[in-house]
Order: C-alpha cells, then sequence, then structure tokens
C-alpha cells in the first residue's frame, strides 16, 4: 500500500507551450513558464479547488490572488531577484463550498537559480559619483517610489497578456549587475528598450496612473497600477502624457521615450514590481501571454 502511495505521488510533464503540469497525491496543478526562476514571475493554475477566488493564498512571503476561469484557478506568482534558489510553499485557502470549513492547500514550488550577466558601462563620472545634496536627492526620491509600491487598488484592473510598451531591441537586461566606471554599484531592475526620441509608449496593460513625476536618475517616470499589487514602470521619457489618478487602457500612449534623468541616450527603462517583488517585465509578458481580453 505505502508502495502503492508513493507511485501515486509523481511528477507528469506536459510539455507544451513550456507549460508544465502536475499531479502529486491530492492535486492537479500547472506553471507557465515550466520552469520559474529568480527574478521571473510564472502563472499558477489549480483546477481541483473550487473555482470561486480562495480567501488567501500566500507565496515566499506575499499574498497571492487567484482568479476563475474555465473551471480553473489562476494566479501569478512572483519571485524576487534576491531570492535563494530552492524549494517553496504555496499556500492556497479557501472555504468549502459545502460544509463552510476551511481548508488550506500547500504546494511546493521550485526556484530555479538564475545567472545574472554582467553589464560593463563607462559613464561621465558625475553620473556616477553624486555631491552630497544630490545624493540626499536620489535617496528622498528613492524612498518616495518606493512607497507608491504600498498603495494598490484592491481591484484586478490589468485585462489578458501584458505587451511590451516601445517595440525596440532590449539593450538591458533585467537583473544585470552593472559595474560603473570599474565599479559594481546596481542591479538593474528593469529591462531598457531602444527608441528614438518621441516614440510613443503604450500601456503595457489596463490600470490607473499611480505616479507621474520628475527624478534625478529615473528622469521623467511614470507608474502605473494594474491592480493587486501589479505595477509597471516607465523612465527617461521626454515627456509624460498623463496625470496622476488617470484611469488608462492597454496600449493607450502614456508619454513618449526619451533621455531623461540618467541615460546616455533614448531609450524605455521599463519595470515590473508584483507585490514588492522585483522582477523581469519579459516574464509577465511571457506569462500572462495564454490569458484571453475580456
Ligand atoms: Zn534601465
Amino acid at each position: 500500500m505505502k508502495a502503492l502511495i508513493f507511485v501515486l505521488y509523481f511528477f507528469l510533464a506536459i510539455g507544451f507551450s513550456g507549460t508544465v503540469s502536475y499531479a502529486d497525491e491530492s492535486h492537479v496543478w500547472s506553471l507557465h513558464p515550466a520552469k520559474l526562476a529568480i527574478g521571473q514571475v510564472g502563472l499558477f493554475s489549480i483546477s481541483d479547488v473550487p473555482a470561486t477566488p480562495p480567501k488567501a493564498g500566500a507565496f515566499l512571503g506575499r499574498p497571492v490572488y487567484f482568479h476563475p476561469g474555465l473551471g480553473r484557478l489562476t494566479a501569478l506568482l512572483p519571485v524576487d531577484i534576491s531570492t535563494p534558489p530552492g524549494k517553496y510553499p504555496l499556500t492556497i485557502e479557501y472555504q468549502h463550498v459545502h460544509h463552510g470549513t476551511k481548508k488550506v492547500i500547500t504546494i511546493q514550488v521550485e526556484v530555479q537559480p538564475y545567472e545574472f550577466p554582467v553589464e560593463e558601462l563607462t559613464l561621465p563620472e558625475k553620473m556616477v559619483t553624486f555631491p552630497e545634496e544630490i545624493l540626499k536627492r536620489i535617496q528622498d526620491e528613492k524612498k518616495a517610489v518606493d512607497a507608491v509600491f504600498e498603495k494598490t487598488s484592491a481591484s484586478l484592473l490589468w485585462n489578458g497578456g501584458f505587451i511590451k510598451p516601445v517595440a525596440g531591441d532590449i539593450v538591458g537586461l533585467f537583473g544585470s549587475r552593472r559595474i560603473l566606471n570599474g565599479e559594481e554599484r546596481s542591479r538593474h531592475l528593469g529591462v531598457d528598450i531602444r527608441g528614438t526620441e518621441g516614440t510613443p509608449i503604450r500601456c503595457a496593460n489596463s490600470g490607473r496612473i499611480a505616479l507621474a513625476g520628475d527624478f534625478y536618475l529615473l528622469g521623467s517616470t511614470v507608474i502605473l497600477d494594474h491592480g493587486q499589487g501589479v505595477f509597471t514602470i516607465y523612465c527617461h521619457l521626454s515627456k509624460a502624457a498623463v496625470k496622476e489618478g488617470q484611469q488608462v487602457a492597454k496600449g493607450d500612449s502614456l508619454g513618449e521615450v526619451g533621455a531623461t534623468g540618467r541615460a546616455t541616450g533614448p531609450h524605455l527603462h521599463w519595470g515590473a514590481v508584483i507585490c514588492g517583488a522585483r522582477v523581469d517585465p519579459l516574464s509577465l509578458i511571457e506569462a500572462t501571454a495564454m490569458i484571453a481580453d475580456k
């Protein structure tokens, strides 16, 4: 009997579109992409819990928001760039449909290691070393930007797959360790997309403008709140075309590509934060690619 239970405790991989499905002794669930690495977000689906949103979910100390659809529940699972690789529990809490009793499911999700690239850049020294008053301004601005991610719309504002805001090539990768003028200074917490000055920047998904302002390093910046902790960030704009509090739809123009702040040429720095986790925005496109627009 023990052996039989052991045999039932198996992993079954179905390799289509990079999605992997698993069945353990009690649940059938899937993850897209199949391998979730540090600094990425994946789409988790489970088909054998009641298709009403569970009361609560948690993964890596962050809330997980489930959405019903097609007889399954799906949720974004973000893994912050600083998370060590390993197996982490995803807990799903819900009320039993008939008896109203509380049920908690725990699923072990594997987080893969990822070797982030190293980028060496030579910049004018004044773009790397700052006098004290500028350093103070940079620190204050960082606090102000980080505070934006604390306040999110409780309802889901995004809809269907996320899109790339500018069509150009990726010229700076997410997570790269940046050696500026021979010294390791910072991690690159977004992707850089090439674009000529004035190219319209499209909203990666629907949401509300949480911030539109000017910053020393980031330049003219817009932060879009997509609800339930999902934010996308757009920096170095030549100009922003939106105001804080404004509702926007996926594909709307939010401004134009520029080179404001610390930028050596026109490009869009695009970032994503999910419930405080810094993730590669390109992985948000990949994770949501199969979700149809409503
Ligand atoms: Zn950048």
